[in-house]
């Protein structure tokens, strides 16, 4: 069984983007500058965006935290969208998700400039990457997609089954292995809360992308000998034992998955930290505007 780790690939990936960054800087250019919004204080939300941030200085990009109260009305919120779209130091942005209730996320999201959206959450973006033409690729599944490239797993004729159909990962997830790319042209099935066996699926799965929510949901009589499992669920399960008083578990049963698995990715440090990096991509990609 192979690991594929997550944190070693974005590490690389990151060294690969300090060092253009790095000539940038050298030829006297500016380096790109991510701007993150957050709004409330939502626990989950507020490490991840830290986490963003961190990142972006560590790379050499400039970045900016917009913290918005709990209470910010949907026209403030819009209003600093529309401050950030016309901002010509800004590169990308990104809203971090989820939002206050009374915020109509839709709304927010449409505001974006495309050409600023390095989430790739954007109608444009998305339209884009359904035609197979260059745009911002939401960065889960981009980093999903730059793992399979960099382990080289063979993907095309494959047979890939992908566990969830969100807009930010499973949809994605599924148009971009069927398309003809590297690490695409595979045979793709896409399942969700209403497919009937899901388990007769999984077991003839060559590629495995479990992307639901639920801890330790595929099991080892899920999946068949030599599969390549993806782990994408990120779930805090309470824990007394550790500090935070919780663990971050995925989707995956890692314990005896990886016994049949050829290659799986662990939770944390699979998918997680691959995100980040391709969120830098993304931006980098804005300030080169392609
Ligand atoms: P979501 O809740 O938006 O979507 C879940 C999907 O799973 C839905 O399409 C639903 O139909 C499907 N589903 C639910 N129960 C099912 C079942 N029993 N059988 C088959 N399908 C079922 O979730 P999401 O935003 O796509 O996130 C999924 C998981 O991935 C979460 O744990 C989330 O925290 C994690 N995540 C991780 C990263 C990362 O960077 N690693 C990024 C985004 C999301």
């Amino acid at each position: 069984m192979i690991l594929l780790d997550g944190r070693q690939t974005s590490a690389k990936i990151k060294q690969e983007i300090a060092e253009v960054v790095s000539k940038m800087k050298q030829q006297n250019n500016r380096p790109p500058h991510l701007a993150a919004v957050l709004v409330g204080s939502d626990g989950a939300s507020m490490t991840y965006v830290g986490a963003k941030v961190k990142a972006c200085e560590l790379v050499g990009f400039k970045s900016t935290l917009i913290k918005l109260p709990q209470s910010t009305t949907e026209e403030i919120l819009l209003e600093q969208i529309e401050a950030l779209n016309s901002n010509a130091e800004i590169d990308g942005f990104i809203v971090q998700l989820p939002l206050p209730k009374h915020i109509d996320e839709n709304k927010i999201l449409m505001a974006i400039d495309p050409n600023k959206d390095v989430d790739g959450f954007h109608p444009v973006n998305v339209g884009r990457l359904t035609l197979d033409l260059p745009t911002f690729i939401s960065a889960t599944p981009f980093g999903i997609m730059e793992l399979l490239e960099r382990y080289a797993i063979p993907t095309s004729g494959k047979h890939v089954v992908v566990i969830g159909r969100s807009h930010i990962v499973g949809r994605p997830m599924s148009i971009l292995m069927s398309q003809k790319r590297k690490a695409g042209n595979a045979t793709v099935t896409i399942a969700h809360s209403r497919t009937k066996d899901l388990k007769s699926l999984t077991q003839q799965a060559d590629i495995v992308i479990a992307a639901l929510g639920i801890p330790e949901f595929l099991t080892s009589d899920m999946v068949k000998d030599n599969a390549v499992i993806i782990d994408v669920g990120i779930t805090r399960v309470p824990d007394d034992a550790k500090k935070k008083g919780y663990r971050i578990v995925g989707d995956v049963d890692f314990k005896s998955v990886s016994k049949k698995a050829s290659h799986i990715t662990p939770v944390p440090g699979g998918v997680g930290p691959m995100t980040i990096a391709m969120l830098l991509k993304n931006t980098l990609m804005a300030r080169e505007k392609f």
